[in-house]
């Protein structure tokens, strides 16, 4: 569900304590897949290699210095104070920092049983939102198989709670999979979102390999087509990594798997390795190819497409074009033209 790593730390006096951050922490490893590999290392484990030399150094468009201080995102800067287009953007993690799964990509803590979710958290995030001032606001959470609604109602309370003290700010849910309840994307996404978002991380062949084994190609496919099937006019947003191995035909058929549902945002960034024990990046793919991926991306029918070395799934991915988006669905849907 939470796509790449690295997520940033907002800064503010007034922050909710379940804002991103989450670090580098080893997560369960279990072999899945013909090409895996383990490799050992006198600290401990290394991560499973998907096939490309481990001493290769990161290449040069990728060695880009985070800024100093407060977050480790390469485009905090530009979340924080707009990206030029003037709107700020934050992400919010919700429902604590400890993930009931493990997918061998992410560096997020996991546990059977975490902590219950803190019943004030959609009411205070609300409130620190408001005093912010920002524009954009993505709402993301960890994965919560222990709660009956995998965590959709907490969702929705914190977007409804923002939207009665916020009315004109954005709202983007970047979530789990809600284990293929769909009366939980229902409920979440009539709770006055403007976005809902769920990555399906990567190519089909690659699933099992990259995510938890509780997640999965049809179940991610399943709930993004529900999103915008239960609501009309629900934008949905998904996000593939590269690098880990997929061939340039998979992509594609991931792509027209997702068009063929209506997604209408997509964003693709390089998959990097967060600490030692997770899974080896297999190529750096190049910014031209990039390039390319956007280009072909809004050829087949994207509404649009963030794609770059450095693209993160909630890093002001569209925003603006969000923006625009549903203020010309509300004039539509006021002036009924
Ligand atoms: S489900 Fe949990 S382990 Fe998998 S990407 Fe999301 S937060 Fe990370």
């Amino acid at each position: 569900m939470i796509s790449l790593t690295k997520p940033i730390t907002i800064p503010t006096h007034s922050k909710p304590k379940s804002l991103i951050h989450y670090y580098s922490r080893p997560t369960r490893i279990n072999i899945v897949g013909a090409e895996a590999v383990d490799y050992t290392y006198p600290g401990g484990g290394m991560g499973v290699h998907t096939g490309r030399d481990p001493n290769v150094k990161k290449p040069a468009w990728l060695r880009q210095k985070a800024p100093q201080g407060r977050a480790q995102c390469p485009n905090i800067g530009e979340c924080w104070n707009g990206g030029g287009d003037g709107i700020a953007t934050a992400t919010i993690m919700l429902l604590g920092d400890t993930c009931t799964r493990g997918c061998r990509f992410c560096a997020v803590k996991t546990s059977r049983n975490p902590s219950p979710p803190d019943p004030m958290e959609p009411e205070n995030t609300a409130k620190a939102i408001a005093s912010w001032g920002v524009d954009y606001i993505v709402l993301t959470s960890v994965d919560r198989d222990d709660l009956p609604d995998g965590g959709s109602g907490h969702f929705a309370c914190t977007v409804e709670a923002m939207k009665s003290l916020s009315p004109d700010i954005m709202v983007e849910c970047l979530t789990s999979d809600f284990r293929g309840d769909l009366n939980a994307v229902t409920s979440l996404v009539h709770s006055g979102l403007d976005v809902f978002a769920h990555n399906v991380e990567t190519v089909k062949r690659l699933q099992r390999i990259v995510r938890d084994p509780r997640a999965g190609y049809e179940q991610s496919l399943s709930v993004l087509k529900h999103a915008k099937l239960c609501k009309e006019g629900m934008i949905t947003k998904t996000s593939i990594m590269l690098g880990l191995g997929e061939s340039d035909e998979e992509v594609k058929e991931a792509m027209a798997d997702l068009r063929a549902i209506d997604v209408d945002i997509l964003t693709l960034g390089q998959y990097l390795q967060p600490t030692p024990l997770h899974l080896t990046v297999k190529e750096y793919v190049t910014p031209e190819k990039f390039t390319f991926w956007k280009d072909y991306g809004e050829s087949i029918g994207f509404r649009y497409v963030a794609s770059g070395p450095l693209v993160r799934s909630s890093y002001r991915a569209g925003e603006l074009f969000v923006k625009t988006m549903v203020r010309e669905k509300n004039i539509f849907s006021t002036t009924g033209s």
